[in-house]
């Protein structure tokens, strides 16, 4: 394989080009794009002398046959799914149509409900499979680098793992009062959810934001406050690692994003249904994104580190062990190297990666996978190379 097709010219997506040009032998030739085609233009600009081939279009990834026409036109052999969660569904039918594999990074959504699951993605797993295609989901950091981090884990550190706690912290400092590192429809919905987590084979829900611990961060971060939330790495990986009896996902929040967040959805402006303002239908949460700085402009105003990471209790050799792996993502240098901050980064350097492995045909297989499916090492080998080396530990305590 050798022509990749990127959809989405956003925060991620530029890191997804940017690291697919700075691998011409594996990627010779790439169709970047996006519903805007001047943002696809912009970022390819940024690459002076590209030594792959690369072309823009513009696209509406909702529309399958649209899609479709275009994917016929390029002929990629792998499309990287970078535009936002409600598309997964008609790029994953544009790509069955055509005979294209997929990756994502973020499971499906649909639009007028909070709500995601990888049912409907999973259900297309007969029709991938007899089309002898692969669709390969979440592989971005969260899900993606932290379901190789589980695979890799119960591969070489343990026998059984009985408790998983996956904990982001994003200790960036973009200087705004109120802001969001990744598309702000998509982050609100998920903090202003209830919160979930799986024990002894049932799922737990919580009030939005109602667990709240302190975890004292490596890499000179220190302690910051962490916020249980329901992330969706824990529905593939509790499914596939039926051992486990407690997943659960943390996430930093600062005071001021809380109180700013508080204070929206007091008012009504995270809601997702359509309100009458002047004779025009308009959905709050839309009109608070195009309010916000777009996370595509937080780059060179960024400063700090991301440490995501998980840690890990279970048993080795009929001993106990406790084990944490994480990577330590610095904002400016994800800049210095792509343009943009460590969020887009830890997302779009895995996608890149996980392109290689089945352009490559490292990982193949036929049918619809998360990427714990497949073997970590080839992964984690090279995953330090390409922008995100992982540190690990052994704590002394299950708790923390
Ligand atoms: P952005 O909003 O910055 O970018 C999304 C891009 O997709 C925009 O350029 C937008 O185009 C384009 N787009 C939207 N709708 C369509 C459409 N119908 N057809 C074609 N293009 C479209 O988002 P991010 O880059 O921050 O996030 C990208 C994805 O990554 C999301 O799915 C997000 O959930 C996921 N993500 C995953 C993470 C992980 O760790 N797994 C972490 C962070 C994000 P336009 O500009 O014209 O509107």
């Amino acid at each position: 394989m050798e022509r990749v097709m990127i959809i989405g010219a956003g925060g991620v997506g530029r890191v997804v080009f940017r690291k697919c040009a700075q691998h011409p032998e594996i990627f010779r030739e790439i169709l970047f794009a996006s519903r805007t085609v001047s943002k696809c233009d912009a970022i390819v600009s940024e690459v002076p002398s590209p030594r792959s081939k690369i072309t823009t279009a513009a696209v509406d990834a909702d529309h399958v046959d649209e899609l479709a026409a275009l994917i016929d036109r390029y002929r990629p052999e792998l499309v990287v799914n970078v535009a936002l969660p409600y598309q997964d569904l008609s790029i994953m039918r544009a790509c069955l149509k055509t005979g294209t594999h997929y990756i994502d990074t973020a499971n499906y959504e649909h639009p007028d409900e909070a709500h995601f699951c990888y049912a409907p993605q999973w259900e297309m797993n007969d029709e991938f499979k007899k089309a002898g295609l692969t669709a390969l989901l979440g592989c971005g950091f969260d899900p993606g680098m932290t379901n190789v981090y589980v695979a890799y884990a119960r591969k070489h550190q343990f026998d059984r793992i009985d408790f998983v706690d996956i904990i982001d912290c994003n200790a960036g400092d973009h200087g705004y009062p109120f802001a969001t590192n990744f598309n702000p429809e998509i982050n609100i919905r998920e903090v202003s959810a209830k919160g979930r987590y799986f024990e002894d084979g049932r799922w737990i829900e919580t009030e939005p934001l109602e667990q709240k611990k302190i975890y004292d961060f490596p890499g000179g971060i220190g302690s910051r406050d962490i916020y249980l939330l329901y992330h969706e790495e824990m529905e593939s990986l509790t499914k596939n690692y039926p051992e486990i009896r407690r997943m659960r996902f943390w996430m930093t929040f600062g005071q001021s994003y809380l109180t700013h967040l508080k204070v929206l959805e007091n008012v009504g402006m995270t809601g997702i249904k359509p309100v009458l303002f002047e004779g025009h239908e308009i959905v709050p949460l839309q009109f608070l994104k195009a309010l916000l700085p777009d996370p595509a402009s937080l780059g060179p105003r960024t400063v700090g580190k991301t440490c995501i990471g998980c840690r890990f209790t279970g048993e080795k050799d009929g001993l106990p062990k406790n084990y944490y792996i994480y990577n330590i993502c610095d904002h400016q240098e994800a800049y210095k190297e792509v343009g943009a901050q460590a969020v887009s980064y830890t997302t779009g350097v895995p996608a890149a990666l996980a392109a290689k492995m089945l352009m490559t045909g490292v990982w193949k297989g036929a049918g619809v996978f998360n990427i714990e499916e497949f073997d970590p090492d080839p992964f984690m080998k090279e995953i330090g190379p390409w922008g995100l080396p992982w540190e690990e530990t052994y704590p002394e305590s299950a708790e923390f």
